[in-house]
């Protein structure tokens, strides 16, 4: 059956620590059906305790600046020469797909901004983006008409527990997390839909700081047989994993793997390894050119 909704769910603040101290049956995957990896976050030049550049580049699969959505900016990605840069949200509304965020305002980053969202129920919109029964709320009310689309979603309960230092609220808001994900999972069908479970960066509930821990990045739909494992893996390659599970267009400068695909495959396929060095690569190639014309005036 084609797939013809993609949901991110961002658990904001949640890398592999907080996630292991938590019960999380539904995002271990113990039904079935889902497929695990460990994600690295970091951007060049950047660092994606940057919230918005974290998003941003989930949404464009690539190195991008940000800002956070607001009264003040749209939360557009930039390259690093102050150019737009396509994302999944441009590539789902020119197909005809809708685009809908929950949540904390970032999640409009991952859609190329809150211009580019056919529903919007963020913090802008007055939906406190840290409380599990109000995003539950609004996924529903948005799920119960959404036939080809992208939802991105930010919770940020663990986030905002981690950053007022106390463990035992992170642990809880990470199951609640998990009941978020449950809830989902119990309302589409599963055969149409490819759920994402991805984090921006990790908090420190000790430090009270974002850190650039590995993060857990799950895969959940009916396709995928028993507990899949993904290995190491980059947020970067969610942009590619969505655009092509939804049979869109790539957006323009997306790199790395379709993760699901990466959910059948062999172990030696299992690292994103080779793609972050070819965006590397190009990256100083660019760079280097800046250099020259600078020198010419
Ligand atoms: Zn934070």
């Amino acid at each position: 059956m084609k797939i013809t909704k993609a949901i991110l769910l961002v658990i904001d603040g949640m890398d592999t620590v907080n996630f292991t101290l938590a019960y999380t049956p539904i995002m271990d995957g113990w039904h079935g059906k889902t497929a695990v990896g460990v994600a690295h976050t970091e951007i060049f030049g950047a660092g994606t305790t940057l919230t918005p550049i974290a998003h941003g580049m989930m949404g464009t699969g690539a190195n991008i600046l940000a800002h956070r959505p607001g009264k003040h900016t749209s939360g557009k990605c930039y390259d690093y020469y102050g150019e737009i840069v396509e994302s999944i949200g441009d590539v789902a509304k020119e197909a005809g797909f809708i685009t809908a965020a929950v949540g904390k305002n970032e999640a409009a980053n991952v859609l190329g901004g809150i211009d580019n969202l056919d529903i919007s129920r963020l913090e802008i919109d007055g939906i406190d983006a840290s409380d599990d029964q109000i995003i539950i709320r609004e996924i529903l009310k948005i799920l119960a008409d959404f036939e080809r689309g992208i939802l991105v979603i930010n919770y940020n309960g663990v986030d905002s527990s981690a950053h007022s230092k106390n463990l035992l609220k992170v642990i809880q808001a990470v199951e609640k997390g998990d009941k978020i994900v449950k809830k989902i999972t119990e309302t589409v069908d599963l055969n149409q839909t490819l759920l994402i479970i991805a984090s921006d960066h990790g908090t420190n509930p000790l430090t009270g700081n974002h850190n650039t821990a590995p993060t857990p990045l799950c895969l959940i739909t009916g396709s995928i047989p028993g507990r899949a494992n993904l290995g190491i893996v980059h947020n970067m390659e969610i942009a590619i994993t969505i655009s092509e599970t939804l049979n869109l267009r790539r957006p323009k400068q997306a790199i790395g793997r379709n993760l699901l695909k990466l959910a059948f495959s062999s172990p030696e396929e299992l690292s994103y390894k080779k793609y972050i060095e070819e965006q590397l690569e190009k990256l100083w190639r660019a760079s280097h050119k800046r250099h020259e014309l600078k020198k010419k005036d």
